[in-house]
């Protein structure tokens, strides 16, 4: 996808305009641009663009998070996909700016649907192929979608002469025009059905289970949505189909936990093996490995072994898995435990005082000036 232009820009408003200031430069950008007037090659793209800017916009809080996080920041509201822009019929607009449509029946996209799917941990980290039962919209079997009983045909709409339209002369605040609207009778098609295929009732559509495959790559996360083009209900009058969205969920791991493209994992060691150091087997996603945790170490300490968290899911090379000592307390000894406890207490002496750390006072009086 192409970078994105500052919705700013795309409406010609400064950062600071008000409400009505983007309303009215969406007015007449929509005006220029709508796709029902203007038939320039890339106005669509151009009235798209204005749309989504103004969505963004002329809501507060999407505004909000737009100024504070860009693109990125709008992005996360709204039914949209990946990158898809969850895009309503031209119509509506138009209907809510201008009153009075001029829409003509032509292609329309079909639906989006969506599928949450939850997958597990390790499928998260190395992906996986799964199997989805869904329903979904398409052509119907019998009619092939002309929604005509096989053998009918369809007749000439008399409402509209064929030609599907019905133009009147309108006054709005750009002054005086003629108005063509969509014929309501055959909705702009010039043609009316005159006897209904029974199996899809004259719709030209009809509902089907389907099983798609879908493949999650490694380094998924929660959240992560997957795009499968075009598997969406089917369009009407030829109109290309919607997609379908997987969107995921990672079931939580019994030791493991993510961070990013890191792997947390707590190591539960006792007071001897930080003392004295030790060898350990450490398990990652990958199987087992060997640590070696040095002589004297303290709680919270980290190790890295590299290479074994989560592939990166945009580019080459994985995360690491952070190792983080935990040093465990026992909490029941037996009486020899105990025995030997006390004769290492001893020999450590009352190390639990603090020491004296003159630094600390120093910066207290520093903070709090030195009055005595
Ligand atoms: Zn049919
Ligand atoms: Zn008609």
């Amino acid at each position: 996808m192409a970078s994105k232009r500052d919705y700013y820009d795309v409406l010609g408003v400064d950062r600071n305009a008000s409400d009505e200031e983007i309303k009215k430069a969406f007015r007449k950008l929509a005006f220029q641009y709508h796709p029902d007037r203007n038939k320039d090659d890339g106005a669509e793209e151009k009235f798209k663009e204005v749309k989504e800017a103004y969505d963004i916009l002329s809501d507060s809080q999407k505004r909000a998070a737009y100024d504070r996080f860009g693109h990125a920041g709008a992005q996360g509201f709204g039914s949209r996909g990946f990158e898809g822009f969850d895009f309503g019929g031209f119509g509506d607009i138009f209907d809510a700016f201008f009153g009075g449509a001029t829409r003509h029946a032509g292609p329309q996209q079909g639906a989006d649907l969506s599928y949450h799917l939850a997958i597990t941990f390790e499928e998260a980290i190395f992906g996986t192929e799964k199997e989805l039962e869904i329903v979904r919209t398409e052509v119907c079997s019998v009619c092939k979608g002309s929604r005509s009983e096989p053998g009918s045909q369809p007749a000439k709409c008399p409402t509209c002469n064929g030609t599907g339209e019905v133009r009147r002369t309108q006054r709005s605040i750009f002054g005086q025009f003629i108005n063509v609207t969509t014929c309501s009778r055959c909705h702009g098609e010039g043609r009316i059905i005159t006897k209904p295929c029974s199996r899809c009732n004259g719709q030209g559509r009809e509902r089907f289970e389907r099983k798609i495959m879908v493949k999650i790559p490694p380094g998924v996360d929660e959240g992560t949505q997957i795009r499968l083009s075009g598997e969406g209900d089917s369009g009407k009058q030829g109109g290309s189909p919607g997609n379908l969205y997987v969107s995921l969920s990672v079931q939580k791991h019994k030791f493991f936990q993510r961070e990013g493209d890191n792997i947390l994992y707590e190591l539960p060691i006792n007071f001897a093996q930080a003392a004295l150091g030790d060898e350990l087997q450490i398990p990652t996603v990958d199987g087992d490995v060997s640590l070696k945790i040095p002589a004297g170490s303290q709680t919270g300490r980290v190790f890295r072994i590299k290479e074994k968290g989560v592939p990166h899911l945009r580019h080459t090379g994985r995360g690491d898995q952070l190792v983080k000592l935990s040093i465990v307390t026992p909490t029941s000894l037996d009486e020899t435990q105990k025995k030997l406890f006390k004769e290492l207490a001893k020999t450590l002496g009352k190390a639990a005082l603090p020491k004296e750390d003159k630094s600390f006072f120093e910066k207290i009086k520093d903070t709090f000036g030195s009055g005595s």
